[in-house]
């Protein structure tokens, strides 16, 4: 098997957990990307749904698949990703990162949360890649995350597919079930972002309560956001960046999925 020289790193907008079971835009495009990616030795999944005091790694062989949601069908619930776990990627992550210390989870509190699978499902539905997940560090600003994203690096040479998931805007409060069109600061801020994307403004970015009202509306908490500077923070000088799905369900998500590379 060959591996490419850089494995591309991926943001995806994960939104609605039913995507994990319904045919959607979403759930099409996250199937579709990987037909150009070479399959991955492992994946290492940056999650809006696990947020800890510190920074930990599952290190398990065996993940659990965790339903971290309420009030959806019993499908749902029923949905198992038994994808294996990656001692020796956890152990990696722990040895390479020096910003910070990552502590191992070695299956006492974590797995895989809806976050990881109902996106990887899509992906790689035969759940035979090697899976971690990284939490993010709830007590850390914007930029520790950035930087902490900065120093994976390395890993996109080592067959590892990076993924975020979560959602540029996303603001469950205002959250509307029959909308048609998104809010206008939604749609003002999913542009902006998409902009500055584009545009390689990752200080900007970073700084994303610097940049207004719409910003303010689009991220009144900041837990699926981060994931996405995780995966900015590993484009290299001159390299591509694209979307993959775009899309403005419920009023106030934003589904924009990036890849960079
Ligand atoms: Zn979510």
């Amino acid at each position: 098997m060959t591996t490419p020289a850089t494995m591309p790193a991926l943001f995806v907008g994960h939104g609605n957990p039913m995507n994990a079971i319904e045919e959607t835009v979403y759930s099409a495009a996250w199937r579709d990307i990987v037909a150009s990616i070479p399959k991955p030795k492992a994946i290492l999944c940056i999650s809006a749904h696990w947020e800890t005091e510190g920074t930990f790694i599952t290190s398990m062989s065996q993940p659990k698949t965790i339903h971290d949601f309420y009030g959806f069908p019993d499908e749902l619930y029923q949905v198992q990703y038994p994808a294996p776990g990656s001692p020796e990627l956890a152990a990696r992550l722990h040895e390479m990162v020096s910003s910070t210390a990552v502590r191992l989870d070695d299956g006492y509190s974590w797995g895989l949360d809806h976050g990881a699978w109902s996106v990887l499902r899509r992906m790689y539905p035969d759940a035979d890649i090697p899976t971690v997940q990284l939490s993010l560090d709830r007590t850390q600003h914007a930029r520790f995350h950035y930087d902490l994203g900065s120093e994976l690096k390395a890993l996109r040479k080592e067959g590892v597919l990076i993924v975020g998931s979560g959602n540029i805007v996303h603001n469950l409060r205002m959250l509307q079930w029959d909308a048609r069109e998104p809010y206008a600061w939604a749609a003002e801020f999913d542009r902006q972002a998409a902009e500055m994307i584009l545009t390689g403004e990752h200080d900007r970015l970073v700084a994303y309560q610097a940049l207004g009202e719409a910003a303010r509306l689009s991220i009144p908490t900041n837990e699926h956001y981060l994931p996405l500077l995780y995966v900015l923070a590993l484009q290299q000088p001159g390299e591509s960046v694209s979307f993959f799905a775009k899309g403005m369900p419920l009023g106030s998500i934003s589904m924009r999925s990036v890849r960079i590379g």
